[in-house]
Formats: structure tokens, sequence, C-alpha cells
């Protein structure tokens, strides 16, 4: 790379030529006629006429130089088991599942469900399905009923796989009553053959007769049987993927399959500088994007091993990751901040009792990244932490730095730039205008989006369109429903989102803005901030924050003393402007499950409405201690 400048522009400005080129990181079975066809936008083909498999490309293609080289590598620390699997054997675990599935009746364009939690058997089902030129709808392991039987009505799969049981700190949660429960739910919109791998975690859960299907018994019947590779043309889906519904109703993303495969193998060169025969470590769940680009394809694309762990970053000590780091020679790492906080909490003593000289960066996503956990963990870890901000949408980070930005400055609490492909700019919501440094903004970008980017909503179009591209009535531009400030050097910093802006009094404030503010006190370990109906001011902020030492609300002159410091605090760092209204204590913030703050679901509360969909809440209990808050108060 000459300067990331000059590399990041031609991109933009060529974007045909520039993704032609790094189209020749994959195999292509038929090459394609053209690299960017875009004549009805904002739908865009990426290497239309070619003819690939990701699987092909994650797995087969490996097999000549490094088939005896680990895979996968697998470790629960709830289980304890630990497994490896080598090119070649995860070719042939792949192969055979491809054939189960084909003795389903699965063939091209066909849905699987794959509801499991983390063992080897998810992965392989993933490979398999895009193996046949199906299509896979991850469903996150241990979401209730209802919200898999939605995911069921809108994909209408033909077979389902899913396990006995999932478990999470030593808790076994049964998935089969759920699944049962769902296809009810689902009606006829229920999958004919349900394959359960029973992992004997619960007593021997019920198997409806010539409906549901024993893994085991399928591997023993098929043993010897092995699935070609299906070509698929580019623009075919590889998979569908719902978003985190922090928001509200989850879009079920459609994701093609050779632009994906390029714009995955190229960022693992650009972005993780991974190389092929290190280790990969992602501590993301194969439920959300982050476990299907760099669990599971990013890493394989790339001939790496991929580490997949199942269990929590504290269990049986708060030193299992870097244990792990040590063990496999872990060179990338990925992870939430979330995680990194839960961390933070714990001795720091876990983090210098490995040897961690293998690891050369960890990226973190998913969440605003603040700056006192990024430099604490930059600090204790001495490797670059580097912050890719990015959506279930796109597949792959849009804001972060590059390998090759000159000079490689990390400021913390920003992500940085914008990644090449994407053509990311700040408007003005209201006039649709560009705005300069110093200004908030909508984070959009001008189409055409790059490959590995969404390719429209399962199954409606129209309201792809009208979802993501309707900001402005007289230009097409992708919203990311992120609002946003860039510095004089182009550094972006991610203020919230544009739903949860709050308007007091005409000026309009992100969440993160005001929660950077509460946190900054000493007493606070975490917060959010919403804006809740005001008749004079039309909304003011209240915070709702966690305490890093809970003894101290038990006293209500010490609450009320604390209270008054922390909207001093705000004042002093934002203008009285920014004050919370309130400053609400709570033991615990509602989560959802991929670790995101409910802030809509706050929101409600505070202005006594009904909270909403919950359905991708994590623990009740974080959404009733919010309303014992306000009700106390
Ligand atoms: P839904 O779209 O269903 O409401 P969601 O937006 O939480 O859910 P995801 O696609 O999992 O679903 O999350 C993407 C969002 O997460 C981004 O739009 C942004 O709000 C937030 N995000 C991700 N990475 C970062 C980051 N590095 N910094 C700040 N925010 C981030
Ligand atoms: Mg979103």
């Amino acid at each position: 790379m000459t300067s990331y400048h000059d590399f990041y522009r031609r991109s933009i400005d060529d974007p045909a030529g520039f993704w032609a080129e790094q189209a020749q990181r994959i195999h292509w079975h038929k090459p394609f006629d053209k690299a960017l066809q875009y004549d009805q936008p904002p739908f865009r083909d990426w290497f239309a006429g070619g003819e690939t498999n990701l699987c092909y490309n994650a797995v087969d293609r490996h097999l000549a130089a490094r088939g005896e080289q680990p895979a996968l590598a697998y470790v629960s620390s709830e289980t304890g088991i630990e497994t490896s699997y080598s090119y070649r054997e995860l070719h042939a675990e792949v192969t055979r599942f491809a054939a189960i599935l084909q003795a389903q009746g699965v063939v091209k364009g066909d849905r699987v469900l794959i509801y499991m939690p983390m063992i080897p058997e998810a992965v392989f089902a993933m490979l398999a399905t895009v193996r046949l030129g199906a299509i896979h709808s991850v469903v996150f392991g241990g979401f209730a009923s209802a919200s898999l039987a939605t995911r069921i009505e809108d994909a209408t799969p033909k077979v389902m796989v899913t396990a006995d049981a999932g478990i999470r700190g030593g808790k076994v949660i049964a998935y089969k009553p759920l699944v049962d429960e769902a296809l009810t739910l689902a009606g006829s919109c229920a999958p004919g053959k349900v394959i359960v791998v029973n992992r004997g975690l619960t007593e021997a859960p019920m198997m409806k007769p010539g409906r549901d299907l024993d893994y085991a018994a399928l591997v023993d019947a098929h043993r010897d049987e092995r699935a070609e590779v299906t070509w698929v043309e580019s623009n075919h889906p590889s998979y569908i993927l719902y978003t985190s519904g922090t928001t509200g109703k989850p879009k079920g993303v459609q994701r093609d399959t050779g632009g994906y495969a390029v714009a995955l193998a190229a960022s693992m060169d650009y972005i993780y500088g991974g190389q092929p025969g290190e280790c990969y470590f992602s501590t993301s769940d194969i439920g959300w994007v982050v476990g299907h680009s760099y669990i599971v394809y990013g890493p394989l694309l790339n001939g790496m091993t991929t580490l997949v762990y199942e269990g929590l970053p504290i269990r049986p000590d708060a030193g299992i990751w870097w244990q792990l780091v040590e063990k496999y020679k872990v060179t990338v790492m990925f992870s939430a901040p979330t995680a990194i906080r839960v961390l933070k909490k714990q001795d720091p003593a876990w983090l210098h009792k490995y040897d961690l000289s293998s690891l050369r960066a960890l990226f973190l996503a998913g969440e605003p990244l603040d700056e006192p956990t990024a430099s604490w963990i930059a600090a204790e870890l001495q490797v670059p932490v580097l912050d890719n901000y990015w959506q279930t949408e796109t597949g792959w980070p849009m804001l972060t730095l590059c390998n090759g930005v000159e000079p490689k400055a990390v400021k913390y609490g920003s992500p940085g730039l914008p990644v090449y492909g994407f053509n990311v700019k700040l408007f003005n919501e209201a006039t649709g205008e560009e705005v300069g440094p110093g200004e908030k903004g909508v984070i959009g970008v001008i189409p055409p989006l790059p490959p590995g980017c969404m390719s429209t909503i399962w199954q409606q179009d129209q309201r792809f369109v009208d979802t993501y591209f309707s900001l402005f009535p007289d230009k097409l531009v992708y919203s990311s429903f992120d609002w946003g400030i860039k510095d004089q050097d182009g550094y972006f910093t991610i203020l919230g989102r544009t739903d949860d802006v709050i308007n007091v009094a005409g000026h309009r404030l992100g969440t993160r803005e005001i929660e950077e503010a509460v946190s900054s006190h000493s007493a606070i370990a975490e917060v959010a901030v919403v804006g809740v109906e005001d008749s004079l001011k039309g909304q003011v902020p209240k915070a709702f924050a966690v305490v890093k030492n809970p003894a101290l609300l038990d006293d209500p002159a010490q609450r009320a003393a604390l209270e008054k410091e922390v909207i001093a605090q705000v004042a002093a760092q934002l203008g009285a402007i920014a004050n919370p209204a309130r400053v609400y204590f709570v033991n615990q913030l509602p989560k959802t499950r991929s670790g995101k703050v409910l802030r809509r679901s706050i929101q409600a509360l505070a202005e006594g409405r009904d909270p909403g969909d919950l359905t991708t809440l994590d623990d009740p209990a974080g959404i009733e201690q919010i309303r014992q808050s306000i009700a106390q108060a």
C-alpha cells in the first residue's frame, strides 16, 4: 500500500477496478463478466456472472497447501471439551453434513435455520448449507420461542438444525422445548425436518417421529457420503441474518456470496493483518454478524485457524481468554467493549499471568468504545487496540484505522477513518447537506455499497429501499441511523443512534456525549442516558447509572449527594443544557443479547409508556431495575 489516502481514494473513484483486483483473492469457478453492475440503484451486483462458492473458498481451497493445519480449534469452558479439526477433518465433517442436508431434500436456494449453541457442529452446518447453495439463517441460540418463531416464519426453512441445549455460566438452557414451541407457533412455516445435535446436557430430548432426526444417527447412516460443491452466481444469497433489534423490529439482512467472500478476504489483510496459518480468536457468537464474518468465514477464507470458544470471559476465572491466547498463539483478537468493561472490573493480574507475545492487535466493535476502556486494555496488553465501527448490514467494518494508514495514529474514543470502499459522509438530516468538521450529523454512505454489504432485506426489496435509502427525497444515501461528528483530521466519533438523539430546547445531543460525561465520575461504572418528554424544553436527559460500589446507595443522603455531583460534572463538561434532570441508580442496565443498551425501552419506561418489544432482552432483571428506580424516586 502506498499511502492509505491514495488507496482509499481509488476505492471510491474506481470501485469496479479496485474490487476487480481484490476479487483475485478468492477462487472463481467461472470468471465474472462485470465487477460492478449498478443500473438499478441502490441495488448493485458485485462480480455479476461469476460463479463461486463460500464453502469451497473457506475449506476445499486450502486442502492442498494446509490440509493438516488446524482450521477450527474448539474450547468450551462450560463443558470442558477442547478439540481441534484440521482443514482435512473440517472438510470431511462439512461435506458429510452437506450430504445429510441433501438427503433431507435441501437444494440450492432452500433455507436452513440454524439455532445452535457454540459448538463445532454449528460451524459445520453453516458451511454445509452454503456448500449446497442453500441459504442459512442463524438465530442466536437461547432466543425465546417467540423470537425464534418470527424468524422461522420469515425464512420458511426446509430444515432446521438445533441442539438439545446451550450452557452459559454453568446453567443449562434446554433448547429443544423452545424449538418445539417455536415450531408450533410458526405453524405452516415450520420446517419438515429438524436435526438435533444431542450434547447430552439434558435428559433425552423429546423427538417427534418423522420430523426430528438425531444428528449422531444421521452421521452413522451417511458416514461415507460426501456432497459436492454447488457453484452459484456471485449474487446468489449465502445467508439471512437479523440485526440485533436494539431499535425495534429486527431486519433480515440478506448477504450475497462472491462480494462477501472478496470483502472478507481483503479485510483480513488490510484491517486485521492476519496471516494464513495463524490463529484468529473472536469472542463473539455465531448468532451475530461478527460471528459470521470473523469466527467463521473471514479466518477460514484466509487459511487461518479460527478459535471457537463457548463460555464467559470470567469463568473459570478472568484469565481464560489470555490462557487461550497463549495456548493457541492467537495473533488477532476480536471482542466487544462490553466484555472489556467486565474484565476491567477483575484483578488485572490475570492479564499478566500468560505469555501474550503472539498477540498483535485487539479489535473491538458493537458499541461505542470509550477512551478509558480503550487506553486501559491497550496499556495492559501492550498491543494496538482498534475500534471497528460497523453494522449487521455492512458485514464488515466501515470506520476504523486500516493497515497502512500513515501515520497510524489511534485516537481513543474514535474508530478513525472511512474504510476503503465506503464513501462515508456526515449529513445534516434536515437539509441533506454534508456537514464539515466539528458539526454533528447522521452517518451515511453514498452508494454503491461495497462488496460484503447487504444486498437487500430478505424478500422485501421495497422495505430495503424505504428503510435505508430514504433519508433525503432528492439523493440516494445509505443511512446508518447513527449520529456522529468528525474532527479536522477526518476522524469520526459515534455519538449514538439517531433515534436516541436528545433535543433539549433546540439543542441536539447524542446519548454518548452525556454518557461519557456521567461515567467520567469516579463512582460510576456504566450509564445509559435517554431523552424524556418535557412540556417546557421538549426533552430533558435522564440518566440511569450503575455505581461501582452499590453499598454507597444504602444511605439516602449519599445517594442524593452523588446525584448532585454527577449533575454538576455534566454541567462542567458539556454545559448546563446537557444536565440530566435526574440520575437514577441501578445495579444493572437492560441490554440486548449482543450486549447493547436497550435505550428505547428505558426511555419508554421513563415516559410512563410500555417498554415495547423485549424479545432481544438479555436479562429481565435489567428492565425491572429501571422500573423500580423510577417508581422509588
Ligand atoms: P437494530 O438495527 O435491530 O436496531 P443494532 O443496530 O444494535 O440493532 P447491529 O447491527 O448488531 O444491530 O449493531 C450495529 C450498531 O451497533 C451500529 O449501528 C451502532 O449503533 C453500534 N455500533 C457498532 N459498532 C460500534 C462502534 N465501534 N462504535 C459505536 N457504535 C457501534
Ligand atoms: Mg441497526
